[in-house]
């Protein structure tokens, strides 16, 4: 694949900490990024549509997915499986397309290792007690599933300073204009600018003063 012109935004969180709250919130704001949809073995949540908030497949689907290259990463999460689409990301990629994906930390490492310029954001909570309480408060969980993603949390936090950007997600509107910052200030970066606008910054500079 040759190099990328979107931006890869891969933003990783300790389950409950409003990863998906916050990257739906983003969305709202930047429509131009793009989320990449997972597959899945997890099943469904109540109110979780196919298609939009993850493809679900059984165990079997996703086994011949890994088999026939279909993941550009995929990882063990909880129990369940998940996994991004390669063609999928191929696709957007070669038409310049900003997209995100919501991943865990392993898939994290994977995409890194393909996409070095890929950017890597990490959605804290303010504390473990604050994540317990939404983890409950969401009320999508069983019990025996809510003990193990905060056991994964604290082995995740000390991962953080892997990240080019951290988020604290206390007050939600003040994280929500974090993460638009992050995506804003990207696209602001000169490399990107000069290559966006070359044809008015030719013609405001000597080639075009002629
Ligand atoms: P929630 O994000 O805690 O609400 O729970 P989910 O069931 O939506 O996600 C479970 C875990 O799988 C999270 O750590 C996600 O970041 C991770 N995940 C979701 N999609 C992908 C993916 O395509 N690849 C990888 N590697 N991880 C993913
Ligand atoms: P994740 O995708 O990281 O598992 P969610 O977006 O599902 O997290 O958020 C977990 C729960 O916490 C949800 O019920 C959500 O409404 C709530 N939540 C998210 N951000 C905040 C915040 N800043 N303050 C209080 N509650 C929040
Ligand atoms: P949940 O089951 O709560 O939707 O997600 C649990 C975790 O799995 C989250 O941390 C989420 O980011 C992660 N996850 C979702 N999709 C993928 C994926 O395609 N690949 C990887 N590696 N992790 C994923």
């Amino acid at each position: 694949m040759s190099q990328p012109i979107g931006n890869i935004y891969i933003v990783v969180a300790p389950s409950g900490a409003g990863k998906t709250s916050l990257v739906a919130a983003l969305l709202q704001a930047e429509p131009s990024v793009e989320l990449s949809v997972s597959y899945s073995t997890r099943p469904a949540r109540k109110g979780e549509i196919d298609g939009k908030h993850y493809h679900f497949v059984d165990r079997a689907v996703f086994d011949a997915m890994v088999a026939r290259g279909d993941f550009l990463e995929h990882a063990e999460v909880y129990g369940n499986c998940y996994g991004t689409s390669a063609p999928w990301i191929r696709s957007r990629l070669e038409v310049g397309q900003d997209i995100l994906l919501e991943i865990d930390w392993q898939g994290a490492e994977q995409v890194r290792k393909v996409f070095p310029g890929a950017v890597g954001i990490f959605i804290a909570p303010p504390s473990i007690e604050e994540l317990e309480r939404r983890l409950r408060g969401r009320d999508t969980d069983t019990e025996d599933v809510i003990l193990r993603r905060l056991a994964s949390a604290r082995a995740e936090i000390d991962k953080i300073a892997e990240y080019d950007y951290i988020v604290v997600n206390d007050d939600f509107e003040r994280a929500r204009q974090d993460l638009i910052s992050i995506v804003r200030a990207r696209r602001l970066r000169s490399e990107v600018q000069c290559r966006r606008l070359a044809e008015m910054f030719r013609y405001m500079g000597s080639a075009g003063a002629q």
